[in-house]
């Protein structure tokens, strides 16, 4: 019994390290892997374009700030979840107290609950 640290499927690997191949952190020779994986495997491919699509959001917060409210929300529950499935350290965490405080209707604007960062 020597196989566990192989008994992953080879989808399984890729998905770990799909979020540094995006990064651009990968080895050469790792990227080389991935890639070859996602022209191989059209479930990766589409899992590797819909999370390239969170990291471009991810890096252009400014857009979740400047959109709908409901699609905001959406947004912010899909990267958290996507944060939790790639169990990355995270950043700040904000506890989930989803503020639906005092609600004065009116204004289009309201406090951004996005953590942002005072540097
Ligand atoms: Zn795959």
């Amino acid at each position: 019994m020597e196989a566990s640290a192989l008994a992953v499927s080879p989808c399984d690997a890729i998905a770990e390290r799909i979020y540094e191949f995006l990064d651009g952190e990968l080895s050469a020779e790792e990227d080389a892997e991935v890639r070859r994986h996602l022209t191989a495997c059209a479930s990766c491919a589409r899992a590797a374009t819909r999370d390239g699509a969170f990291l471009r959001v991810l890096e252009q917060r400014v857009a979740i700030d400047r959109a709908p409210p409901a699609l905001r929300e959406r947004l912010i529950a899909l990267l958290a979840a996507a944060r939790a499935t790639a169990g990355a350290p995270g950043e700040g965490d904000e506890g989930g107290a989803g503020g639906a405080g005092s609600g004065v209707g009116g204004g289009p604007r309201r406090t951004p609950d996005w953590p942002t960062d005072p540097s």
